[in-house]
C-alpha cells in the first residue's frame, strides 16, 4: 500500500521499496559505541533500533502531485544491480541490496494510479546507492530510464562530483555507471543548483554535508508544506544527537552543521518532515528539548 498525505493542493504518497533491519548501527555510525545505544534504549527499540543493533530503516520515495506537475523524489535501490558488500557498494558489510528482484516497489507504485508515464519530473537529492536505483531499469540488456517523459534534476556540483569519482574508480560507485550515467546519455538531465525552484509548489533546499552538494525539497505553499529530507539524517537518533556522522559522509562536521540549523528552523514552523529512512509512518515534525531537539512522528 502506498501511504498518502494530503496537504492543501498537493498530495504525497510513500512509495515504499523497502522495510527491515538493514545495517549494524555500530558500523553504519562510526562514533557510537554500544554504551551509548544503552543509555538510548528505552525509546530507540524496538521501532528504531533491533536487539542486534540493527537498524530499522525505510527505503522509499514521496511521489508528489501538484496542481502543475508529478513528482518523484528519489528512486530507492532498484533492480537487477550488482551491488557487492564493501567500497562496491554501502561501504558495509552485508551485500544487502545485490540484485534485489521485488516487484514491491513497482506495485506501490501502481496503487497511487499513476504510472511511469505520468511522472514530469525526477528529483534525486543525492546521487548514493538507495536514492538513483529506479532512475533505470533492464531492457534487453541496456539500462534505460525508467520514467521515459520524466527530466531528472540533479544538482550541478552533484553530478560533477559523482561523474569524476566514477572515472577514477567505478568499482567504488557502480550506481553511477547503470543508474545515472544512462539519464546523461538519454539527454533527460536537468543541472540545477540546489536552492533551485522547480515551480510555486516544489523548491529545492540546500542540505550539504552527507554529499558534496545534497539538497532536500520543499513541497506546498507557506504553511501548509513538508521537506523531504533525504539522508540529511538517516535515524532519529540524529536528531537528538545531530552530531552523529554516518559513515558514508561526504563531510560529518558539514552535516552535523547542516542538521543544527535546519532542526533549530524547522522547530519554529509547522512544516512536516518527510524522511528517506525513518520506518512507517517516516513523517514527523521537529521540536525543542532541552538545548536540543526531539522528533514527534505524525500518527495517521
Ligand atoms: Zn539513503
Amino acid at each position: 500500500m502506498a501511504q498518502r498525505l494530503e496537504l492543501g493542493r498537493i498530495t504525497i504518497h510513500r512509495i515504499v521499496e523497502q522495510e527491515a533491519a538493514l545495517f549494524d548501527a555500530l558500523q553504519f555510525f562510526p562514533a557510537l559505541t554500544p554504551e551509548f545505544i544503552e543509555e538510548n534504549r528505552s525509546w530507540l527499540k524496538p521501532n528504531y533500533f533491533d536487539d542486534d543493533n540493527k537498524l530499522i530503516l525505510c527505503i522509499q520515495s514521496y511521489l508528489v502531485i501538484t496542481p502543475h506537475e508529478v513528482v518523484l523524489i528519489d528512486t530507492c535501490v532498484g533492480n537487477h544491480k550488482p551491488r557487492p558488500a564493501g567500497p562496491g557498494a554501502t561501504g558495509l558489510d552485508e551485500p544487502v541490496w545485490d540484485m534485489m528482484s521485488s516487484d514491491r516497489y513497482e506495485r506501490n507504485l501502481a496503487s497511487t494510479g499513476l504510472t511511469v508515464d505520468d511522472v514530469d519530473y525526477v528529483l534525486c537529492t543525492h546521487l548514493h546507492i538507495d536514492h538513483v536505483g529506479w532512475n533505470t531499469r533492464l531492457e534487453d540488456g541496456r539500462w534505460v530510464p525508467t520514467f521515459p517523459r520524466a527530466k531528472y534534476v540533479f544538482a550541478e556540483r552533484e553530478l560533477q562530483h559523482w561523474i569524476a569519482q566514477h572515472g577514477k574508480d567505478s568499482a567504488t560507485c557502480p550506481w553511477i555507471g547503470d543508474s545515472v550515467l544512462p539519464i546523461v546519455e538519454a539527454d533527460q538531465v536537468e543541472l540545477v543548483k540546489s536552492d533551485h525552484a522547480l515551480s510555486e509548489f516544489v523548491t529545492l533546499v540546500p542540505t550539504p554535508g552527507h554529499t558534496i552538494d545534497h539538497y532536500s525539497v520543499r513541497v506546498g505553499t507557506r504553511g501548509e508544506d513538508a521537506i523531504v529530507t533525504g539522508d540529511m539524517m538517516h535515524t532519529p537518533l540524529q536528531v537528538r544527537y545531530p552530531e552523529i556522522g554516518m559513515l558514508g559522509d561526504f563531510n560529518s562536521r558539514q552535516a552535523e552543521e547542516t542538521r543544527r540549523a535546519f532542526f533549530d528552523h524547522v522547530s519554529e514552523t509547522s512544516t512536516l518532515l518527510c524522511t528517506s529512512h525513518f520506518p512507517a509512518p517516516s513523517t514527523c515534525r521537529i521540536i525543542r528539548r532541552g538545548d536540543g531537539f526531539d522528533f514527534v512522528p505524525k500518527s495517521d
